[in-house]
Parts: C-alpha cells; sequence; structure tokens
C-alpha cells in the first residue's frame, strides 16, 4: 500500500500527502529493497489514486511529494520540507 500520511498544519489546515517510499526509507531503511522499484509499482497500480481519493472523502486536501517536496500552507503560508518531517515522525531521525 502507497504511503497515504496524514500533516495538519499549526493553524489547522489538513493535508493528506503521498511520499514515495524511496525517499523516506531509501537510505534509513534497508539497502536490500529496491525501494524505487516498490514505488514504481504502487504508482503503476493506481495506489496513488487510492490516497487521493482518501484525501478527498476526509475533505482533506491532496499533495503529491514527487512534485511538491517543499508544502506551503493556503491558509497560512506556513512551509514544510514534507520528506525530513514524515522520516523524521517514520524513523525517529
Ligand atoms: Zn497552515
Amino acid at each position: 500500500m502507497a504511503l497515504g500520511l496524514s500533516y495538519r498544519c499549526n493553524c489547522g489546515e489538513h493535508f493528506k500527502i503521498y511520499v514515495p517510499k524511496d525517499k523516506v526509507y531509501g537510505e534509513a531503511v534497508s539497502r536490500a529493497v529496491d525501494w524505487q522499484a516498490v514505488d514504481a509499482r504502487e504508482e503503476a497500480d493506481g495506489e496513488v489514486d487510492d490516497v487521493k481519493r482518501v484525501a478527498e472523502h476526509t475533505g482533506c486536501t491532496f499533495i503529491d511529494a514527487r512534485k511538491i517536496p517543499l508544502l506551503r500552507c493556503p491558509q497560512c503560508m506556513s512551509e514544510v520540507d514534507l520528506v525530513n518531517h514524515f522520516r523524521a515522525r517514520l524513523l525517529g531521525v
């Protein structure tokens, strides 16, 4: 299942973000896994669209971290580096 991660801005705006596993796990977890291949398979299977659908159903703004690595909240203009944020959250680094 593709990573569909929730992010809540300090101002209360909710986002649902697709982050490729290679960006989060690529160097930190296991070099034995070809994370790029995992991402390519999940993207080809339409799992990014699934994340997008979940975002729409839950009233979140969908963000594709492949295209938008630096999120600027449309409400309060604060910025967050998504990959760093989720790496820290998922890996504790
Ligand atoms: Zn905000």
